[in-house]
């Protein structure tokens, strides 16, 4: 068994979709990036390729490379499970932490934890998605961005 951590940011900005774990969420802002920007995807590609000791999202997916301009960035989650299959790994479990002030992803994290379970290849059980404010404070608190974390394990033959 190994364990992974994975982190990641996003600013908000107008004109785009937000999207966390490929769920499109209600929102007036989306999050800025070169992919989807999908933070939740993202840290746990982080915690997935950190548990192989595999590098990180932006060595195998890099932001200067045009294929990945507003790529679905749970394809390239399921890129990296299929990576670690190759290495005869296989996911464990996966636990989430969403930081953000708005909107209220509460309603959303059942669904966004059925598509992170089907992604990963895991029963639903396997995963957690939890959501938290950031009590008002520093940029997260302003409402400037969006933060997730992710823990992820896996086995290894
Ligand atoms: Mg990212």
């Amino acid at each position: 068994m190994r364990a992974g951590i994975g982190y990641d940011s996003h600013r908000y900005v107008a004109g785009r979709p937000l999207v966390l774990a490929g769920e499109v969420i209600p929102h007036d802002r989306g999050l800025a990036g070169h992919s989807d920007a999908d933070a939740v995807a993202h840290a746990v590609t982080d915690a997935l390729l950190g548990a192989a000791a595999l590098g990180d999202i932006g060595t195998h997916f890099p932001p200067t490379d045009e294929r990945w301009r507003d790529a679905d960035s749970m394809a390239m989650l399921r890129q990296v499970v299929a990576l670690l299959g190759e290495r005869r790994c296989e996911v464990v479990n996966a636990d989430v932490t969403v930081i953000c002030e708005a909107p209220k992803l509460g309603p959303h994290a059942a669904a966004m934890r059925a598509r992170l379970a089907d992604a990963l290849g895991v029963d639903l059980d396997a995963v957690s998605i939890k959501a938290k404010s950031n009590e008002g404070m520093g940029w997260i608190g302003r409402g400037e961005g969006l933060a997730a974390l992710a823990v992820a394990t896996i086995r290894c033959a």
